[in-house]
């Protein structure tokens, strides 16, 4: 990153400057208040040595003169010698500083490189068949009313796509503002919410959605996106079982936090995907599923953002063949 490196430069010559002023400075002042003290000593030494040990000392002022001006020089060069090396070691810890100061922006900037590349390249996936499907669609003399509508169809289907996609980058992107909105959630009413949503998905899957979240706790939280934090979870867990499966829904408070679990007997994640799932576009190997599951990878990643808003967290627990559990902890509100 150049510009990242430019600064890291601009960042250690300032901190080196702040360094040099003050040695230098410092130096300066301590040479003359030396010089000064030195003076003041020898002064005094005179008195006592001419005025009254040996009255009549010839030779002693040029003596005295050389004595100051070697000290003088001695220190002069001692603190010429202390300062470069001040210079050096400033250097390397005004660079060492400076890199750790912009490491978290440089990584935020190389994670927003990634981000914009990775939408770019999903974006580019639906837009191509929409183009090609239309392209071929007008190169085509005999044209019918029925193709059109087959065209328009799956050009909808594409567009379906897009607005998935576009939506969820959009819920990525959006910070946490509305905080000061917040209002008493029911961890119940939000999970009785989120399995509405999602029964009618479970029921073409005949899976069955155990709830048994009972009425134990508030969060302090946006009722809107803590149903769609545990609503992703859900419907990851239907996606990813197979039919005629369940999958149950457990609560439990302790001191400061609540827990709340997704248990489904679907089919597992890898330990080598485990450590990857919550990152943006990151999808397991879809071809151990039979069918082709939909989703651009982004469902785990707006569900941590939303547990971390609320100062909470998500952690999974699962083994292949044998099924997930999902478990997000957030902070209780009536303690
Ligand atoms: P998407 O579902 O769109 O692929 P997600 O971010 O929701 O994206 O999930 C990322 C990946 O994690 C999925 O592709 C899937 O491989 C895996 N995964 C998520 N939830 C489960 C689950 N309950 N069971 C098995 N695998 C899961």
């Amino acid at each position: 990153m150049n510009i990242i490196r430019s600064a890291v430069f601009q960042l250690t010559i300032w901190y080196l400057a702040i360094i040099m002023v003050l040695s230098v400075g410092f130096s300066y002042a301590l040479y003359r208040m030396s010089d000064a003290e030195l003076n003041r000593g020898l002064r005094r030494q005179q008195d006592v040595f001419l005025n009254q040990t040996f009255p009549n000392f010839p030779g002693f002022d040029d003596l005295r003169e050389q004595q100051m001006k070697e000290t003088r020089d001695r220190f002069q060069s001692n603190l010429i010698l202390f300062n470069l090396i001040v210079l050096l070691a400033g250097g390397a810890v005004s660079y060492l500083l400076a890199r750790r100061t912009l490491k978290p922006i440089d990584e935020a900037f190389v994670a927003q490189s990634r981000f914009t590349a990775d939408a770019s390249h999903e974006l580019r996936t639906p837009l191509t068949a929409i183009q090609t499907e239309i392209e071929v669609a007008l190169r085509d003399p005999a044209f019918t009313k029925e193709a059109a509508t087959n065209l328009l169809k799956s050009n909808l289907e594409e567009v379906a796509k897009l607005k998935a996609l576009s939506d969820g980058l959009l819920r990525l992107a959006r910070d946490d503002a509305g905080r000061d909105m917040w209002e008493s959630v029911s961890l119940k009413d939000v999970a009785t919410a989120a399995v509405e949503q999602t029964s009618s998905v479970a029921a073409t899957k005949e899976i069955s959605i155990e709830n048994t979240v009972g009425d134990i706790t508030t969060i302090k939280g946006d009722q809107v996106s803590l149903t769609e934090l545990l609503t992703i979870l859900i419907d990851n867990a239907i996606k990813y079982s197979n039919p005629n499966t369940s999958i149950k829904l457990t609560a439990k408070k302790k001191e400061d936090t609540a827990t709340l679990s997704i248990i489904d007997h679907g089919l597992g994640i890898k330990a080598s995907d485990l450590p990857h799932i919550f990152d943006r576009f990151y999808r397991a190997d879809p071809s151990r599923s039979k069918e082709k599951v939909a989703g651009y990878g982004l469902g785990l990643s707006i569900a941590k953002k939303i547990a971390e808003l609320h100062g909470g967290s998500i952690t999974v627990k699962s083994t292949p063949g044998n099924g997930s559990t999902f478990t997000i902890r957030l902070p209780r509100h009536n303690k």
